[in-house]
């Protein structure tokens, strides 16, 4: 370094950086020494990048930011020529216009692309009274990012370090942990002093460190950018508690991973309230579920036990006509035929109940239902329906549906016996049975000709016992739309109804496709 001790133009230099040091410490009481120290603080402190320059332009002094800009320890900064120190100055223009506005007394400002490939700096050269001072300054962008970084940086700190209700803690790459904030303290009861550079695993139930879970919790970090979990942790003092977590994976500017970050909190209050509450709800729903079945079993049971009387008086009112008609008045055959017409209504409506009673009752194991065979099966088979065949009109091809086969079944002979019941005298009954298919859910539609539903009954009459006004004239008990809604929504389906009275009705049900 050239540089002439003693001379009146005193250069600055930081501590430590005196080049003759002819006891600095006594004489730091002057008011210049005093000075000088506190320029050189302050030049130390200053976010610029700040060198001083003797008169031919090799570098007295260099402040810490200097080292940081420039990428080069002090020794090898000092002693340098300017040009020849800050790279990409450009060569011989900027070392011309320096040297000329410092011989003119005048400072120079400079912009470009110095120092570093891609990044912009202000140059400010002072002329002083050792030769000149150089600032360098980043582009402000580049300066608010870094001092936003910095910033960030504190917040952390301080986040980390005063939040007591999380357990914040970090891990190298290998598991081990690099930070142990004192929420991680309090709640784990390990001190930052036992836990740096230990792993995570002692904090692990027994159970889970067994599973590897510490290692499987930082892959499945790495593998989906974090990991949730809510486990049982296990304290110091060998106490249990229930935890909710996450881990996050870290990774370096060029996208190597650099370690891990666990916030944790303690949720045991939490846990146990809602372990507590499950149970509750547990335990009502099991008796909730043992009344209904009683009253299930009760309903199935006094149903078929009507039956058998019923069957009786049915029977001996049969025996009594076919024995003795020839032998009874007119009045008297038509209260025996009463008897049985009443008998028969009685025992259709105890069919009814059983069958509702029936329906959405245990497990409904759904399984793929081709509809097309159902649909005909049904009308083949079913009485009342056999009289209406060929005009019961199917619109091919029905989409296949997931559904309780025989529970299906019930219902679509429902509807299709309705379909064909409900018809004005002298209208032949028009039926039409088709599908249609949107996002995965099939809509199966009965659509008749017959009388039709005002609209304030169409909701009602899925309910049980519910028929409209203009059904009395018409067989029925009021059951079989209680039966089909039963049915289909145990099913996790759908039922309604469309009308216009007088013209007909479409009874629509949804299930999931096939
Ligand atoms: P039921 O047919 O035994 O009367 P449902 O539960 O099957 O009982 O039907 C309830 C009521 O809904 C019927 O009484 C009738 O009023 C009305 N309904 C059902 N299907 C039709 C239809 N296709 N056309 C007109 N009304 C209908």
């Amino acid at each position: 370094m050239k540089r002439r001790a003693g001379e009146s133009k005193a250069p600055v230099h930081p501590r430590g950086h005196r080049p003759v040091d002819n006891g600095a410490r006594q004489s730091a009481s002057e008011p210049r020494e005093m000075e000088e120290q506190h320029a050189v603080t302050m030049l130390e402190t200053i976010p610029d990048a700040v060198m001083n320059l003797d008169e031919s332009f090799r570098v007295l002094y260099a402040n810490k930011e200097a080292e940081r800009a420039l990428e080069k320890k002090r020794a090898a900064i000092m002693g340098g020529v300017l040009w020849e120190t800050v790279p990409r100055t450009g060569g011989g223009k900027f070392e011309k216009e320096v040297r000329r506005s410092v011989g003119q007394g005048k400072s120079a400002e400079f912009e470009g692309p110095f120092v570093r490939e891609g990044e912009h700096y202000q140059f400010l050269i002072s002329p002083c009274e050792s030769g000149a001072m150089v600032f360098i300054r980043e582009e402000t962008e580049k300066r608010r990012l870094r001092h936003a970084l910095q910033e960030s940086e504190a917040w952390k700190r301080l986040i980390v370090d005063s939040v007591k209700e999380f357990a914040i803690f970090s891990m190298d790459p290998t598991g081990r942990i690099t930070l142990w904030n004192p929420g991680a303290e309090q709640m784990f009861g390990y001190t930052a002093k036992e836990m740096l550079g230990q792993r995570s695993d002692i904090i692990f139930v027994p159970e889970d460190r067994e599973a590897r879970m510490p290692a499987k919790e930082l892959a499945e970090a790495r593998e989906r950018k974090h990991a949730k979990d809510e486990r049982w942790h296990v304290r110091k003092d060998g106490t249990r508690f229930f935890v909710s977590g996450a881990v996050v994976p870290l990774y370096d500017g060029g996208g190597k991973l650099v370690g891990y970050t666990k916030v944790a909190r303690d949720i045991t209050k939490q846990k146990t309230a809602k372990d507590q509450l499950e149970e509750e709800v547990g335990k009502r729903t099991a008796e909730l579920q043992k009344t209904v079945s009683e009253l299930e079993a009760f309903s199935y049971s006094i149903s078929h036990d009507l039956r058998a009387p019923l069957r009786s008086m049915r029977s001996f009112a049969q025996i009594l006509v076919r024995t003795t008609r020839d032998k009874l008045d007119p009045k008297a055959a038509d209260y025996l035929d009463r008897i049985m017409a009443g008998a028969e209504r009685l025992d259709r409506l105890i069919q009814d109940v059983l069958t509702y009673s029936r329906v959405g009752r245990g497990n409904m194991e759904l399984e793929p239902v081709e509809l097309e065979n159902l649909v005909r099966t049904i009308i083949r088979e079913h009485p009342s329906l056999e009289a209406a065949q060929g005009r019961i009109i199917l619109k091919e091809p029905l989409h296949n549906v997931r559904a309780h086969k025989a529970s299906l079944s019930q219902c679509i002979s429902n509807l299709l016996t309705n379909a064909v019941k409900f018809i004005p005298p002298g209208r032949t009954p028009r039926v039409q049975v088709r599908t249609e298919a949107n996002n995965s859910i099939v809509r199966l539609w009965v659509e008749d000709n017959g009388i039709g539903i005002p609209e304030i009954h169409r909701e009602r009459i899925f309910g049980m016992f519910q028929r409209t006004p203009e059904a009395e004239k018409y067989e029925g008990t009021g059951i079989g739309l209680a039966i089909v809604r039963r049915a289909v929504e145990a099913m996790g389906g759908h039922a309604g109804v469309e009308s216009e009275p007088g013209q007909g009705s479409r009874f629509w049900v949804e299930l999931p496709a096939a």
